[in-house]
């Protein structure tokens, strides 16, 4: 037994039995449904923030329901020392349509960072390039929580008393094309670049300077690593963003969306990028198993077709009017709308979280970002009367943050 805190208060544990590392919201929801969350005391709140753009088809869809139920009842784990066909029809279905000739899965987004990493860094090892292990990033990056994948964001809040960091990554300063010319040398192993940052606040990257990495990287022979974990799985009205951008990568990350909700990444790559990684090299217990792969394939083939595509292209066009209509009757609220397709941001002028804390009070989720941004990643699906109702409650959000209490 611990500590008895009836006979020695000082020894009590200060910590909570969940480890304190966020700063929750006093909300517990008990059910989903589509864009709505039904919290514990019977409120219901529209939820445009969809667990952080995972929930790419909403809460329970009912064709995600009927996958895993069904899947469940048959198979759900087996080991990777094994074949699983439902891990290769879901590699089959990125093969075909994507840039990719080969896919490996995961559990998360920190884990596509650690095997994309990886794979760059075998890739010239086996190339006769040893040395070459440096790898460049973004300021304002976000590439997930390991200690890899921390070193590759390189911002201090994420970094500061986890050291000694892993070596090998230079953060570069947003959207300047001279220090990226500067830093791409046939020395680089690989530049690791979110097409549109999400954490770092909805901050899309030039198209001009993405074509100019992806130029820079051929001519060196440096891999383009692309991470589509947030802007991926046809948030942006395509399948993936770069798809918009005139690029390719030679290795992509991809995860949140992908399971709309069951614990599933991927890291996509050419063969020529992947060709390192031989039997031995790399692992997972969990990743690819049946259950999130079949989830998987039902989500990536209602999520390619491209009815489906040019539906969130529309259903985006008709929440950003909105928005820039928002924007417009609160300047003293917010600057500006930003972002493509459904990953859109509200760059605000009061602080982002009050905004939060006031859409709670209104019945409407959002998600804080840096650079005081307020995140919108509606599910895909989003019914246009529940965009108008966002849009309604947003603007109450407004008038209540607005008028000091
Ligand atoms: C969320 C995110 C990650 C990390 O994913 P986890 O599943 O939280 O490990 C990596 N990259 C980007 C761009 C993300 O948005």
């Amino acid at each position: 037994m611990k500590g008895n805190s009836m006979t020695s208060p000082e020894t009590a544990s200060p910590i909570p039995p969940v480890l304190p590392t966020y700063n929750r919201a006093p909300l517990a929801f008990v059910r989903g449904e589509g864009c709505w969350l039904e919290a514990e005391d019977g409120r219901r709140f529209l939820d445009l923030g969809s667990g952080i753009a995972v929930n790419a088809l909403g809460h329970c869809a009912p064709e995600l329901v009927e996958v895993l139920t069904e899947q469940a009842r048959r198979l759900w784990h087996v080991s990777n020392v094994y074949r699983i066909p439902e891990q290769e029809r879901l590699a089959a279905l990125l093969v075909e349509r994507t840039f990719a000739d080969t896919v490996f899965f995961t559990n998360s987004g920190t884990e596509t960072a650690e095997l994309a990493i990886k794979m760059a860094r075998k890739f010239h090892y086996e190339n006769g390039q040893p040395e070459r292990t440096a790898i460049l990033s973004f300021e304002g990056a976000f590439h997930g929580r390991s200690t890899g994948a921390i070193a590759a964001a390189g911002s201090e809040k994420m970094v500061k008393g986890f050291g000694p960091l892993m070596p090998g990554f230079t953060t570069l300063p947003w959207n300047d094309a001279g220090a990226v010319r500067a830093a791409i040398t046939p020395d680089t192993c690989a530049v690791i670049v979110e097409p549109i940052q999400g954490e770092g606040g909805i901050r899309p990257v030039p198209d001009a300077l993405l074509q100019e990495i992806r130029a820079l990287c051929d001519k060196t022979g440096t891999l383009l690593i692309l991470d589509e974990v947030q802007c991926g799985m046809g948030r942006t009205g395509r399948l993936f963003a770069h798809e918009w951008k005139g690029v390719t990568p030679d290795i992509m990350m991809v995860a949140k969306g992908i399971g709309g909700g069951f614990p599933l990444g991927a890291v996509l790559a050419t063969a020529r990028a992947a060709s390192g990684m031989t039997a031995g090299s790399h692992g997972s217990t969990y990743g690819g198993n049946p259950l999130g792969c079949a989830i998987g394939a039902r989500l990536v083939e209602i999520v390619s077709d491209p009815a489906f595509l040019a539906e969130v292209s529309r259903k985006a066009a008709l929440l950003r009017q909105g928005l820039e209509a928002l924007v417009a009757s609160h300047p003293a609220v917010f600057e500006e709308v930003r972002g493509e397709g459904l990953m859109l941001g509200l760059k605000c002028r009061l602080p982002n979280t009050d905004l939060a804390r006031e859409g709670y009070a209104a019945g409407v989720l959002t998600v804080a970002a840096a650079d005081n941004v307020l995140r919108l990643l509606p599910a895909l699906n989003i019914p246009d009367a529940d965009i108008a109702e966002a849009l309604a409650r947003l603007d109450r959000m407004a008038v209540a943050v607005a008028v000091p209490a």
